[in-house]
């Protein structure tokens, strides 16, 4: 599949913009090659600039759960801008999502929006900072919650691919305040606790971690870790910025059934625009300014164009629930499919699934830390996200993200990603 054109838009990019990218993870420095240049995309299809149509498992990396142009919330975004795109004043359809989302979402008392998943954990933190009087917060290896210098130690995403999980710039002020432990490891979070006694204020971690492939809570870790926050008095925040409303209609607070003290929510929320969001208990809440002395703010928080596209895709969720039984029974086949397929041609691979949200590891399984994601073959899988591409399969360029099935990944193109793999497979042992 040629892509010249985005091969020239990529050089020209480069002259002006830090490695030719807005956001690392877009590059293909895990992958190696040039990125495409995407033109348009609806449903389950992107469209770059060479004219390629390319079946999308990235879907904006989680947002496009309806698909990609989904028609109420083209219409809803034409509509608000024409409104105008911004006041910098309250408006109803503030009101109107808020409501919505806390309908949504349990134990979800009060929200405020913000513009992007980094100001919304950045938030979090400080609110439980504010809230406990502690400095110290706990987050896990591989997982990754936007690009605040608290969380760049250890961290997932582009991160991780580039092989910087920790950025120099973090002053070793903020680093010694962000303690690491080990995803799905309960004694590798009480021996922080019981080392920093008094000292922490909030455990932060992604219930359903999507930085690092996909790797799902084992059982009882979620539980454990609220019972050890509740025994050292710390908050636990769910980052829910790429799980909130696709693993369930309530995120992985309502899936698994633990109550989180704060949460995150991002690009879903905005439908694709950048929107954020925090939220909590009204207890909580109620130290976030202006009501209590916690600060945060946001010229363009809550913009009625963002908050238009949110409203139209959360709520057409809310108002059919079956579609989580579309994505389930979607995903599954192409799990199963993809299985098949590694099988038939003898490639060794581990795989996790969280309804429409999927890992493929090249190594032995199971997976379930970041110790056991370090060991996929990531040459193997840039192999594979190559031949995959020449087949007009688009998967995230890196081997450490989750792949994204939308409701318009039906049987069709379901069954011609596991062809293409099955192509892609067998170009690869030629
Ligand atoms: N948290 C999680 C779990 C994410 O996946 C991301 C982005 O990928 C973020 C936070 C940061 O969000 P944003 O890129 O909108 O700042």
């Amino acid at each position: 599949m040629p892509y010249p054109n985005s091969q020239k838009y990529f050089e020209e990019a480069g002259k002006f913009i830090p490695g030719g990218v807005n956001s690392p993870a877009r590059a293909f420095k895990g992958v190696g090659g040039t990125p495409l240049f995407m033109k348009k995309a609806e449903g389950a299809f992107m469209y770059d600039e060479d004219g390629n149509e390319l079946i999308d498992y990235i879907g904006s990396w989680g947002p496009m759960i309806l698909g990609h142009a989904f028609p109420a919330v083209v219409e809803a975004v034409r509509n608000a801008a024409l409104g105008s795109t911004s006041f910098g004043t309250p408006t109803v359809i503030e009101n109107r999502m808020a409501e919505l989302v806390c309908s949504l979402v349990p134990g979800l008392d009060k929200i405020r929006m913000t513009n992007s998943g980094t100001e919304a954990t950045m938030s979090t933190i400080r609110v439980a900072r504010g809230y406990t009087g502690r400095d110290k917060v706990i987050k896990f290896e591989g997982c990754y919650h936007g690009h605040g210098d608290a969380f760049l130690i250890k961290a997932g995403s582009g991160a991780l691919t580039l092989g910087q999980p920790s950025s120099p710039g973090v002053t070793a002020g903020t680093a010694k305040d962000t303690l690491t432990a080990d995803y799905n490891s309960i004694d590798s979070v009480r021996k922080l606790l019981e080392e920093n006694r008094d000292e922490v204020a909030a455990i932060i971690l992604e219930p359903v971690a999507g930085n690092m492939g996909c790797v799902p809570p084992k059982k009882g870790f979620l539980e454990g870790l609220r019972k050890l926050c509740d025994e050292h008095g710390v908050l636990l925040i769910f980052d829910e910025v790429m799980c909130g409303f696709r693993v369930a209609p309530g995120g992985a607070t309502e899936r698994y059934g633990v109550q989180p003290d704060l949460m995150a929510f991002g690009k879903v929320i905005g439908a694709g625009m950048p929107v954020g969001a925090f939220g909590g208990s009204d207890e909580v809440m109620s130290v976030v300014s202006p009501n209590g002395p916690v600060y945060q703010a946001g010229t363009l928080s809550g913009n009625p164009v963002a908050m238009s596209a949110g409203l139209a895709l959360l709520g057409e969720l809310k108002k059919n629930p079956h579609i989580y039984d579309d994505l389930e029974a979607q995903s599954a086949k192409l799990e199963n499919g993809m299985l098949e397929v590694f099988e038939k041609h003898g490639i060794t691979v581990a795989n996790n699934r969280v309804g429409s949200m999927l890992g493929f590891f090249f190594c032995e399984g199971p997976v379930e830390s970041f110790a056991d994601v370090s060991r996929t073959d990531t040459k193997f899988f840039s192999r594979f996200f190559h031949s995959m591409l020449a087949e007009g399969v688009y998967l995230p360029p890196s081997a450490f993200e989750a792949w994204f099935v939308s409701h318009k990944h039906d049987d069709a193109v379901i069954q011609r990603t596991i062809d293409a793999a099955d192509k892609a497979l067998a170009s690869m042992n030629k």
